[in-house]
């Protein structure tokens, strides 16, 4: 899949279109289930493994990286919260045997990037259920077998109080309301959409969204797309490396004077991997313990990640451009980090830091920086 989408990255981003071919490759190498438990026909992949894949993609195509995260996500969330419904092993094992690919879709025209609030909802008898949504981005909609929306939990609820729908593609219909030509991430087709479905009111989630999002969306969110930026900032570093030996090549070894930025650049490109890696440890240690999942110390670990991850990975792509000089400025030739630059840019916005940070100020307060490392 990876050389696939290395191969493709290019026009992927100049047509702004959905990376076909990948996804081609990820579904005969079995990647879309592979998160999957055995049990239900996938290969019981840990995440340990879709965050390196992550990493790779991010490497050679942000865009292929980004989708093939945020379909991981929805699988991490059946697989840890849905297993015991009977409606979602089913899902579970047609995503691994028809290797369906999963959209998500949070983001309302009316509370933005709130993924903790929803305007739509659920309007269930018991047996049937139905739900509109105004659905400004959705990554993949119209390319995927599958979507995941979130929900207020019934008509009367308040928006805090969510479900997460699972929804196959004759569930619902979308109706383009924008389009996506944006800056970067190009290929991920993140198109608005009317979206209106109905389905089996089974296909609600058994657990409550506040429980999925803070166990395992939010985490597995920031530790894959943390990963995706860590890959483009990879590449464009790769590419700085390569101009840096280029250009000492062609002057008997004198280094050219963007060097130091070269440095920086593998600097902040090391704390980034290991800041990823120590995250992902600590994830994988508390399995399923809500106890710790849900500690304000872990909540606020994680959030912080996605925007330490964003900015560093940002810092990284721009030492490396300052490294490359006009020759990674440029939007084509073999140094070019134009294309690292403009996708790793969405990493900021895609759940604004600001409201990341606000939202954390109140935990800075109350959670103490341990004394000591090993704490
Ligand atoms: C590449 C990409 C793919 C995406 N794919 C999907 C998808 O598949 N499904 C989906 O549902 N969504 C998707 N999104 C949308 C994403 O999840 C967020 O909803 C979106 O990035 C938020 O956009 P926003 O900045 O306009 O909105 P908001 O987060 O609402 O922010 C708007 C403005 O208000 C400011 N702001 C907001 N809150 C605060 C605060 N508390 N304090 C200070 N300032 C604040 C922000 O700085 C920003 O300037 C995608 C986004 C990107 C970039």
């Amino acid at each position: 899949m990876v050389s696939i989408a290395a191969e493709h990255a290019s026009a992927v981003d100049r047509d702004a279109r959905f990376p076909h071919e990948a996804f081609g490759a990820a579904r005969a190498a079995h990647l879309l289930g592979m998160q999957i438990p055995v049990e239900f026909g996938g290969e019981g992949a840990g995440l340990g493994e879709v965050v390196d894949l992550c990493y790779m993609l991010g490497r050679v195509c942000a865009s292929s990286a980004m989708i093939f995260s945020m379909h991981q996500i929805m699988v991490a969330i059946l697989v840890r919260h849905a297993r015991s419904s009977p409606w979602h092993q089913d899902f579970m094992r047609r995503i691994a045997k028809e290797q369906l690919l999963i959209a998500s879709s949070t983001t309302e025209n009316q509370t933005g990037g709130d993924v903790r609030a929803s305007a739509c909802c659920v309007d269930s008898d018991g047996r049937r259920m139905t739900l509109d949504k105004n659905a400004t981005v959705m990554s993949y909609g119209a390319e995927a077998d599958a979507l995941m929306t979130t929900a207020r939990r019934a008509p009367e609820a308040a928006p805090s109080d969510q479900v997460l729908v699972a929804l196959m593609k004759a569930d619902y219909s979308l109706e383009p309301v924008n389009s996506w030509n944006v800056m970067g991430m190009r290929g991920t087709c993140s198109t608005g959409f009317a979206l209106r479905a109905s389905g089996a009111s089974d296909q609600v989630l058994p657990q409550p969204y506040e429980k999925i999002h803070t166990q395992s969306m939010m985490p597995v969110a920031h530790l894959t797309w943390g990963a995706t930026w860590t890959g483009i900032a990879a590449g464009a570093v790769a590419r700085a490396r390569m101009f840096v030996r280029n250009a000492a090549r062609h002057s008997n070894g004198q280094l050219p004077p963007g060097t130091a930025h070269l440095t920086q650049a593998v600097m902040t490109l090391r704390t980034l991997r290991g800041q990823l890696s120590s995250a992902l440890q600590r994830f994988e240690s508390a399995g399923l313990s809500g106890e710790i999942l849900e500690s304000l110390d872990f909540q606020t670990a994680f959030n912080l990640l996605k925007v330490s991850s964003s900015e560093m990975a940002i810092d990284t792509v721009l030492s490396a451009l300052r490294a490359t000089g006009l020759s990674g400025y440029r939007d084509d030739g073999e140094f070019s980090i134009a294309r690292n630059l403009r996708d790793v840019l969405s990493s900021s916005i895609m759940i604004n830091n600001d409201r990341i940070l606000a939202n954390a100020t109140q935990a800075a307060m109350l959670v103490d920086i341990p004394a000591f490392l090993q704490d």
